[in-house]
């Protein structure tokens, strides 16, 4: 069995506890992917004094140069591609392709940061007096928390990994225990490459004990958390009397409204994709469709059709569409919620149910599901899932469905199926959302625009893209005379 270690100061080292955990493959639940440390405040500690000894000479290279110890991970991560993306696949159940595409982009994310050694933009403006030129310069905040969840488990340690050391910042991750595996692969990376000891440091462990003890500790600059709105208010309450930054990703309710002069097909793919396509586990899968009644009841026969068709399996084999969902208490979320719409007076369309028999019996498989009938009031309209669960919504014109889709208390993504060119400006310019999509999918972002949500889904600066600096450096301002 493997044992994986933690990270602190350029050494793989064992927690103080002595105990390790596992992280079990969802598809095959025989499978053990390997054991973690069950990490303690004390290791938490030495990794946050590894991190803040280790800053002050980080930040001063030159950003070039930190940039190319990213650019040597990516080159490191490109050689193992088929290897961790099977072992994405094996520790948090999504299929291959899907694996494979996502450890690209953390590589293409390593490289895009990378790139900003030698850009990371300020500006000069003039002056209002003689003599004098005004500019702003970045500083590194100092040494970060980075809090990242399982769905996306190499991207989401990457996007925040990359802008905080190109940065100047000494980090300390806290990977999901679900699946830090990944996360994992990136450190490894890194210290491959020869990044100073205590640049970056890895600890694993509960989000009670070691996500509790992170961001508790007064070493700590800022704070940069992907995961639930429930974790992350918590994480807000807890760290803002300190009054020191913090950037909360969290959950989302992402409407796709179909409008009648859609192809009825390429309306029921995209929404399939939102929807199914990692098992729904993605912040910004579609899970309400809000559709023009003329059109709803020949689409809806489309959508049914063709999600009856998805093959659902172990991510691994040739052909699955659909894996399992990340583990037992997530599948219960999701048959929870499939009772609780059907109790509100929802109407399964299809699905619903756990699959059983031979190799589902070893997984936590879920057949993709439809509810028609939906209604705003419905705990299925406003809660987010986080499985393959979509809630379809009748609406008798534009601003009907402009009011459905931001009745909700989240506002991550959001997109619209039209060929109206009046009505997709509207929308872009009444939709309560950060991300934005049109005749696309809700979710399939891309890392060199910024990403975040409004409303309850983010608080703080957005991640991604070149804005993502803005986090991970405070702007300081100088006027500078250069005669007496
Ligand atoms: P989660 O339960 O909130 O966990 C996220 C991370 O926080 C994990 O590393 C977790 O550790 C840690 N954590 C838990 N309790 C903590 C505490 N008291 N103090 C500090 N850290 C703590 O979320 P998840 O189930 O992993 O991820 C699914 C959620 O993430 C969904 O709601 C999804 O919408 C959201 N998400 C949002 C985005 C976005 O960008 N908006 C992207 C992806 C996912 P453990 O793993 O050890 O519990």
């Amino acid at each position: 069995m493997n044992v994986f270690k933690n990270y602190i100061n350029g050494e793989w080292t064992e927690s103080k506890s002595g105990k390790t955990f596992p992280n079990i493959n969802p598809a095959n639940t025989d499978e053990t992917v390997g054991l973690f440390q069950s990490s303690t405040a004390d290791d938490v500690n030495d990794a946050c004094t590894a991190a803040v000894n280790a800053q002050s000479a980080w930040a001063a290279l030159p950003a070039t140069k930190r940039g190319e110890y990213l650019f040597k991970a990516a080159e490191l991560l490109e050689a193992r591609l088929a290897q961790l993306g099977e072992e994405m696949t094996r520790e948090e159940g999504k299929t291959l392709p899907e694996a494979l595409g996502e450890v690209k982009r953390a590589i293409n994310i390593f490289r895009y940061f990378g790139g900003e050694g030698s850009r990371q933009f300020t500006y000069q403006v003039p002056s209002e007096r003689e003599n004098v030129v005004c500019y702003t310069i970045r500083k590194p905040l100092g040494t970060v928390a980075l809090i990242t969840p399982w769905n996306f488990p190499s991207a989401i340690p990457a996007w925040k990994l990359a802008p905080a050391l190109v940065a100047g910042n000494t980090v300390v991750l806290k990977p999901a225990s679900l699946a830090p595996l990944s996360a994992y692969r990136l450190v490894e990376a890194l210290h491959e490459t020869g990044i100073p000891p205590g640049v970056i440091n890895y600890v694993t462990g509960s989000g009670g004990s070691v996500g509790d003890a992170l961001t508790s500790n007064s070493a700590i600059n800022a704070v940069s958390f992907t995961g639930s709105t429930s974790v992350g208010n918590a994480l807000y309450e807890k760290v803002s009397p300190r009054k020191i930054r913090i950037q909360l990703e969290m959950g989302g309710k992402n409407p796709t409204i179909v409008l009648a002069d859609s192809d009825l097909d390429y309306a029921a793919d995209t929404l399939i994709n939102g929807a199914f396509f990692s098992t729904g586990q993605k912040c910004t899968a579609c899970s309400r469709a809000i559709i023009e009644r003329s059109i709803y009841e020949p689409l809806v026969e489309k959508l049914v059709e063709k999600t009856l068709k998805l093959k659902i399996g172990n991510g691994l084999e040739p052909g699955v569409q659909i894996g399992p969902a990340v583990d037992e208490a997530q599948l219960k979320t999701d048959l929870d919620y499939i009772e609780i719409a059907q109790r509100e007076g929802a109407q399964l369309l299809c699905g619903g149910k756990r699959l059983t028999g031979s190799s589902y019996d070893k997984g936590f498989f879920i057949e993709p599901t439809i509810f028609s009938a939906v209604n705003c009031e419905m705990r299925i309209a406003q809660e987010e899932v986080f499985g393959p669960v979509l809630a379809l919504m009748p609406v008798d014109n534009f601003d009907e469905a402009m009011k459905l889709a931001n009745d909700v208390r989240f506002g991550l993504s959001a997109s619209i199926i039209s060929k109206d060119l009046t009505r997709v400006h509207q929308f872009i310019n009444q939709i309560e959302a950060g991300l934005i999509t049109v005749n696309l999918p809700t979710a399939g972002v891309e890392y060199q625009l910024p990403f975040g949500g409004t409303k309850e889904s983010s608080f703080g600066m957005r991640e991604q893209g070149p804005q993502a600096l803005d986090f991970y450096t405070e702007t300081r301002t100088v006027y500078l005379k250069y005669t007496q």
